[in-house]
């Protein structure tokens, strides 16, 4: 067992927490990443990242994510391998425990950026598809499927956006929706159902993935256990999940102020959570944007926050 103390801790290691990191370090925070279970957070699963500024032809995700962290280690962040089990904000010094007590860790401030993940269906052919075919960002992966087509999973706002996006890249969309009816907002609803390209399956759920070289199609089924029960296939190259995320925030109990949908609440501008000193950035706090580049930019407000807060507390 080991304990290490610094002026500030930062949990996840996705372009929230590299860019807090690179902040930190160059105002001398000493500070220390804590690296989570996925080092690099959901940009390793992605395959070329097209729509970050400075990468003119694009990047694979987990190059980008070794860059991000090469740049911050340049600046003398210091990482530690694990993960955080247990969290104790009651009094500053906060404490963290790491891999359920082979390492603590005192930390004047805590930047928060574990990130969200995206919900799958649970199909094994998810993971063989996975980078072949099945994504869970069509914003990232849309790109790849121009005048081809896809599909998209869900019937919120998400489903309805993504489906609106690949609408205007990929040469067909289905919506897979299991219910009856859209759960999206009204304006999302007549969007998607008043686009010639976009059609919608509803009443139907995925049973498989199938395809030789990548993906080609996905067999599914309709009116899953009633009499008008029938099975049939779709011919698609990809098959993106917009069945929603869920943020990382588990480990911090009931310490933090979250929304309904499990997201920390920031005040006002800032990324201040409802403790002081406790600092929340990228998709942990964000539902609406979900980005590589709206993540990065709130890591460099929380590790300004950070530092604007030890300064007016005399650490
Ligand atoms: P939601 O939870 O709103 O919708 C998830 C959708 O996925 C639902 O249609 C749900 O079906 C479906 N689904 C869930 N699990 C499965 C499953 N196992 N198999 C098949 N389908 C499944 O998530 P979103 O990500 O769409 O939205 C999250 C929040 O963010 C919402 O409050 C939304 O309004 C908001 N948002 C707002 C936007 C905006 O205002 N521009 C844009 C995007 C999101 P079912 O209905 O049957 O449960």
């Amino acid at each position: 067992m080991s304990e290490l103390s610094t002026k500030c801790l930062i949990i996840g290691s996705g372009p929230a927490g590299y860019t807090a990191g690179i902040y930190t370090s160059r105002a001398n925070l000493s500070p220390i990443m804590v690296d989570g279970r996925q080092p690099g957070g959901q940009l390793i699963t992605t395959t070329d990242v097209e729509n970050f500024p400075g990468y003119p032809e694009g990047i694979a995700g987990p190059q980008m994510m070794e860059d991000f962290r090469a740049q911050a280690l340049r600046f003398g962040l210091k990482t530690v391998s694990g993960e955080v089990s247990e969290v104790d904000f009651s009094k500053r010094p906060f404490i963290v425990t790491i891999n359920g007590g082979s390492q603590y860790i005192m930390a004047d401030t805590i930047i928060i950026a574990t990130g969200a993940t995206a919900k799958y269906l649970g199909l094994p052919d998810e993971q063989k598809y996975m980078g072949l075919g099945v994504s869970a960002c069509a914003t990232c992966d849309g790109f790849f499927y121009r005048n081809r087509p896809v599909a998209v999973v869900g019937g919120g706002d998400t489903a309805c956006e993504e489906a609106e996006y690949l609408s205007h890249l990929a040469s067909k969309v289905y919506m897979i929706v299991r219910k009856d009816y859209l759960r999206a907002s009204k304006y999302m609803q007549k969007r998607v159902l008043e686009n010639d390209k976009i059609e919608v399956l509803f009443n139907t759920n995925t049973l498989s993935l199938f395809g030789e070289n990548g993906l080609e199609g996905a067999h599914l089924i309709r009116h899953r256990g009633s009499e008008m029960e029938e099975e049939f296939d779709i011919a698609i190259d990809g098959f993106f999940l917009a069945i929603g995320h869920t943020p990382n925030t588990a480990i911090f109990g009931d310490a933090l102020t979250l929304d309904e949908q499990g997201y920390i609440v920031t005040q006002g501008k800032s990324t201040a959570t409802n403790i002081a000193g406790v600092f929340a950035a990228g998709d942990v706090a964000d539902p609406s944007y979900q980005q590589a580049i709206s993540a990065a930019g709130s890591g460099c407000r929380a590790a300004l926050d950070a530092e604007r807060f030890l300064m007016l507390n005399d650490n």
